[in-house]
């Protein structure tokens, strides 16, 4: 039998994972609009990735019978200003939404699931490399704010990745 709670928290931790995917799409739009495309291209591999993290918790969830309940997926922010702007949201969406998996991992550990214990430690791991990424962007733009030609690179980078 599986906690109510800690299958409460998987829903809503399957729910973020939607929303990420929102959020970066809306990330992805706007640099198509201001056709920055490599940042629309990356972005978009982004929210690729959140389906995909999405994907893997529902698969659990089916695994070990948990009860899913596909809420309503929130309305992402998509009053972005500039390059820095868009990669500084994404920085703090992703820390945001480690607490999230570490705070889940933590009621697993509550109830004695330890199964969802070592599923969660995966996904906090991964976390780390969700960070990082876009923490080693926003600096690179960062500390060459004066120099536009900085974002412009990055998104010729992009460009010509796979
Ligand atoms: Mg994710």
């Amino acid at each position: 039998m599986i906690d109510s709670k800690l299958n409460a928290g998987f829903n809503t931790q399957l729910n973020k994972e939607f929303y990420s995917a929102y959020l970066y799409f809306a990330m992805s739009s706007y640099f198509s609009g201001i056709n920055m495309d490599g940042f629309a291209k990356y972005m978009k591999d982004q929210a690729k990735e959140e389906l995909e993290h999405a994907q893997k918790i529902y698969d659990y969830m089916i695994l070990r019978r948990f009860n899913i309940k596909l809420e309503r997926i929130e309305e992402p922010d998509s009053d972005f200003s500039n390059a820095l702007n868009v990669i500084e949201k994404a920085y703090e969406h992703e820390k945001f939404v480690t607490s999230e998996i570490i705070n889940l991992s933590e009621l697993s550990k509550e109830v004695k699931d330890y199964m969802s214990e070592i599923f969660l430690e995966d996904m906090i791991m991964e976390q780390a490399e969700e960070e990082d990424k876009f923490f080693k962007i926003y600096e690179r733009i960062k500390y060459h704010e004066d120099c536009s030609s900085m974002t412009e690179r990055i998104d010729a980078e992009f460009k010509n990745q796979g």
